[in-house]
């Protein structure tokens, strides 16, 4: 069945950032939305090169071993400045020799890497956090949602909310980092309401109002 009139999803993500957004994103519709994590599936090896295609492979993942719709995110930070690294290889930054995950380090080298490429003055150091959603069904088919949010890059990273790159990441016409603003104001979002301000929120409100009947 290819519907969610069950109001039944699996979240696709064992990224505790990302699942805390959605929670917060999804609490209005009154969904049964449990994790990948909390049914216990392994985090499928993100193999592809585009972020619909790793989207694709967490949420079809998730949805053949759950017989649940399954909603996945991927999502990266596109600098310009370094032709759109650290793309979708953004969470890789952040990992040492044994995958563990640090996102000073990731933030770091980010930054050393804009320094290098001459990045200095704030209209070179532009960039788009971009989330993919793809909602898979356990059939294999698949609907995607993308949300983009661009920005300027700012050091020293500023702020103790949000998670990942969010301290270094200062969304046009606002003067603070995603990671000083409050969820509320990062999703920038309620349903009913305008403009969603982050990329996970804009790729949220679409699959809202194409899937969940939201304004
Ligand atoms: P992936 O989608 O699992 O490949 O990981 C994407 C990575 O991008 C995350 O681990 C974060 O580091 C980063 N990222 C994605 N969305 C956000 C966000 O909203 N704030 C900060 N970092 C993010």
């Amino acid at each position: 069945m290819n519907e969610l009139s069950a109001r039944k999803i699996v979240v696709a993500s064992h990224n505790e950032g990302k699942l805390r957004e959605f929670a917060e994103l999804i609490a209005p519709f009154g969904f049964e939305a449990k994790s990948a994590k909390e049914y216990g599936l392994p985090e499928p090896d993100e193999t592809g090169t585009t972020f619909e295609q790793n989207a694709y492979i967490k949420a079809h993942a998730a949805a053949v071993a759950t017989g649940l719709p399954a909603l996945s995110d991927d999502s990266g930070l596109m600098i310009d400045a370094l032709n759109g690294q650290p793309g979708v290889y953004t969470a890789n930054w952040a990992e040492d020799a044994d995958g563990k995950r640090d996102f000073m380090r990731a933030m770091t080298r980010a930054e050393a890497a804009m320094q290098e490429a001459g990045a200095t003055s704030a209209d070179k150091r532009k960039g788009r956090f971009v989330a993919v959603l793809c909602l898979a069904y356990p059939n294999g088919d698949a609907e995607y949602f993308r949300g983009e949010a661009e920005g300027t890059l700012i050091w020293p990273p500023r702020g103790e909310l949000g998670f990942g790159y969010d301290p270094v990441f200062m969304p046009d016409g606002y003067d603070m980092t995603f990671g000083e603003m409050t969820p509320e104001q990062k999703h920038g979002w309620k349903p009913g309401q305008a403009n969603a301000l982050s990329h996970r929120a804009r790729a949220f409100q679409k699959f809202a109002r194409a899937k969940l009947g939201s304004e």
